[in-house]
């Protein structure tokens, strides 16, 4: 007998036939003597559809209310999952995050989960409860109603499993498994039978949104056995995010292409080189709460130099106005330019470390097709570029043919 978390998305409780079938997979686990704790998103769809009503209301959403409104939508998942069980005999429980108790801090759309209290759970699966509990969100201190951020209910998932000491986390979710890039974006990706928690680190940080970043900072933190698989399928091992890198493993350079659409990129031209001129730029975009994440500052010259970092999209505006109205003219800086028509482009992989020439690689094919390299950043295992928004799916492509990610290891 094992102990799963098992945390189902958004397309996978898309309608209620679907919400059966989940009804009928959880069903056949439990009758095999597992327990089985249920997280489930809302219904696909749903949770745009809510904020986008917000959106209808009130220009800026207060967060608090959009909170409390887009929690919604997982309400209605786990009740309507819980009766599917009923019905199949089994008995079931749903729970929302403040019932069960998922404390989190007050920042409202992007919270933290802070504590799960995990006494009750544990008392309903010993009286042969299958246990489901709404992804995405929690309650604060105070009471109020929290949610995770976009695709948090990963988070609940593994935040569940690591609080219960669940043998594994199963996440299931439209595809088989984690591939060497987006399978929506190019036909040749292939599933990987296992990726490096470092390596799904990284492609969850650089856009890869099969999982969301926090649930796998969070299985790294608990040692939470994770697994990706796919909800429509009974066969398949899925992908197991595993923590050492032994020797059987596929040992490719590159493990992964990932890729995103949600930076903009902004650049101060003339701007004097002298020591702080970087927390004159950076401090108040910072102070402002805006996450900076790309940052390159070219060779003075004549005193000069020129400074370029990128935002999420959504702070574009409010981060061009900033260095418009505060900092250029403190700073004296001769502009600032910016664009938002750009994206960036990742290849990740640990063998990375052991092998010279990957940059280069990258570069010239890039070059062979004329895309324009418009920023690079590196660490140990990822190169990132960003380039012009028109050719992200091309230099995907691209890049996934030249690193032979559509060959078995
Ligand atoms: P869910 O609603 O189940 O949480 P998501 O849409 O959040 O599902 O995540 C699954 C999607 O992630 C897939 O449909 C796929 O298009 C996308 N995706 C992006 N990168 C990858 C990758 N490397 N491997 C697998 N899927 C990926
Ligand atoms: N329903 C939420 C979202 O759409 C959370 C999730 O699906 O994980 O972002
Ligand atoms: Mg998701």
């Amino acid at each position: 007998m094992a102990f799963f978390v098992q945390k189902y998305g958004g397309t996978s409780v898309g309608s209620t036939e679907r919400i059966k079938n989940v009804a009928r997979r959880v069903a056949k686990f439990h009758s095999q003597g597992h327990q089985i704790v249920v997280v489930v998103s809302a219904m696909s769809g749903e949770t745009n559809r809510l904020i986008a009503l917000a959106h209808e209301v009130q220009e800026n959403p207060d967060p608090r209310e959009l909170d409390v409104m887009i929690s919604t939508g997982e309400q209605v998942s786990i009740s309507l999952l819980a009766m599917a069980l009923t019905e199949l005999d089994i008995k079931a429980k749903s729970y929302t995050g403040s019932q069960v108790k998922i404390l989190t801090d007050s920042t409202h759309t992007k919270a933290r989960i802070l504590n799960i209290d995990e006494a009750g759970i544990r008392a309903d699966l010993d009286a042969g409860y299958v246990v489901v509990v709404a992804g995405f969100q929690g309650v604060d201190e105070k009471g109020s109603i929290t949610t995770l951020g976009r695709g948090g209910s990963d988070t609940t998932g593994v935040a569940l499993a690591a609080a219960l000491k669940a043998d594994e986390c199963q996440i299931y979710t439209d595809v088989d498994g984690i591939y060497t890039t987006d399978p929506r974006v190019v036909a040749e990706a292939r599933r990987l039978n296992t990726i490096t928690f470092e390596e799904m680190l990284e492609m969850a940080s650089l856009g890869s949104k099969v999982l969301q970043l926090r649930s796998v900072e969070f299985a790294g933190k608990y040692k939470v056995k994770l697994r990706v698989l796919s909800s429509f399928e009974d066969e398949g091992q899925g992908t197991l995010i595993t923590f050492e890198e032994d020797e059987n493993m596929e040992q490719a350079v590159i493990s992964g292409i990932a890729f995103n659409r949600d930076e903009a990129k902004i650049t101060v031209l003339g701007v004097p080189d002298h020591p702080g001129i970087a927390y004159q730029i950076l401090g108040p975009v910072a102070d402002a709460n805006v996450d900076v994440d790309m940052i390159i500052q070219n060779v003075g010259q004549d005193g000069l130099t020129d400074f370029s970092f990128t935002v999420h999209r959504n702070e574009f505006n409010n981060t061009m106005n900033i260095l418009k109205e505060k900092i250029q003219p403190h700073i004296g800086a001769r502009d600032v330019l910016g664009g938002d028509r750009i994206a960036k482009v990742s290849i990740v992989g640990v063998g990375m470390r052991s092998h010279a020439g990957i940059a280069s690689k990258m570069f010239r094919v890039l070059a062979e097709e004329g895309i324009n390299i418009q920023m690079i950043a590196t660490s140990e295992i990822k190169i990132s570029v960003v380039v012009d928004e028109k050719y992200m799916e091309l230099a995907v492509r691209v890049l996934h043919k030249a690193f032979d990610l559509d060959q078995e290891p």
